[in-house]
């Protein structure tokens, strides 16, 4: 029981995730620092990042409630950017310096020993988080200074945290559902929340595209496999009835540019013949990399 709530802690996480899922559209919609200690319980403020450090653990509570990767232009932490995607797909999250016994590592030891639900926000842009929740710290490796984090509690019946353990608890859609959240959360950020083609600009119809798809080796799951695209769009470039040249130029399958239909043929496809990329990212570190494009393009290619 946290004394100043009259709530036990499992109580609050949850009245703070319900809170959170209405005022993110369900973790889909990104939220502001100052927000973040908008959330009130019993009339006390409990802010749910800390101010100063990655990892909060509020006062009274047992565990780390949150914790929180700062934006970073060039994305987010390299063993997410590194991690090879089938073979991988865990998270990591580095402790709080190098001391495992800081108070903040041992709060997020407590969170994993316990099994509590965390959030965990991933910056966006300077003051903005997209909230990922619930997720789990599910193992640690002292050796790298870090936690393992996913977002599947693992199964009371795992005695040990090995890595190669928690694997075979985890179904594989719930392992890839943390990293496309991520994945989209960054890309619809680099592209400014607009179509790269369109540059329509609703979230709501908004995907970010892998350039190649996550199933194919190159496939990875970093921002500078990804676009942000229209669904209209993005199903264009995924079924190659639209190409995008490794010069960020869009091409339209030829046989579409003499056929006559109504105004998603001609405006969605046919008027974007030709035409440069309408928004791509401002930092070079998240534009597409070559390869990939050169990947996608000769796909393109052998249909047209
Ligand atoms: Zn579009």
């Amino acid at each position: 029981m946290i004394a100043r709530f009259g709530l036990s802690e499992d109580e609050i996480r949850h009245q703070v995730m319900e809170w959170l899922a209405a005022r993110s559209n369900d973790g889909s919609g990104a939220i502001s620092y100052a927000e973040l200690h908008d959330f009130v319980l019993e009339g006390e403020h409990l802010p749910l990042k800390d101010r100063f450090k990655g990892i909060r653990k509020p006062a009274g509570f047992s565990a780390a409630l949150s914790i929180t990767t700062t934006f970073r232009p060039e994305g987010i932490e390299r063993p997410y950017d590194d991690g090879v995607y089938d073979e991988d797909v865990l998270l990591r999250y580095k402790w709080d310096g190098i001391d495992p016994n800081a108070a903040t590592n041992r709060a997020l030891r407590s969170a994993m020993e316990q099994r509590v639900p965390l959030i965990w926000f991933v910056g966006v842009a300077k003051g903005l988080f997209q909230p990922h929740f619930p997720v789990y710290v599910i193992g640690e490796e002292p050796e790298h200074h870090q936690f393992l984090v996913s977002a599947e509690a693992v199964s009371a019946a795992t005695d040990s945290f090995a890595e190669e353990h928690v694997r075979r608890y985890l179904d594989v859609r719930t392992r890839h559902r943390l990293f496309q959240g991520i994945f989209r959360t960054q890309v619809l950020a680099a592209y400014q929340q607009r179509c790269a083609v369109c540059n329509l600009g609703h979230p709501t119809l908004l995907d970010a595209a892998h350039i190649v798809p996550d199933r194919e080796e190159l496939g990875i799951a970093s921002v500078v496999n990804g676009m942000a695209m229209c669904k209209f769009h993005h199903a264009a470039f995924d079924s190659r009835l639209l190409g995008i040249r490794p010069d960020l130029v869009v091409e339209i399958r030829p046989d579409l540019l003499t056929e006559v239909d109504g105004p998603m043929l001609r405006y969605g496809l046919q008027e974007m013949h030709r035409r440069p990329l309408m928004s791509i990212p401002r930092s070079k570190s998240q534009r597409p990399r070559s390869d990939l494009l050169e990947w996608a393009w000769d796909r393109f290619k052998m249909v047209s």
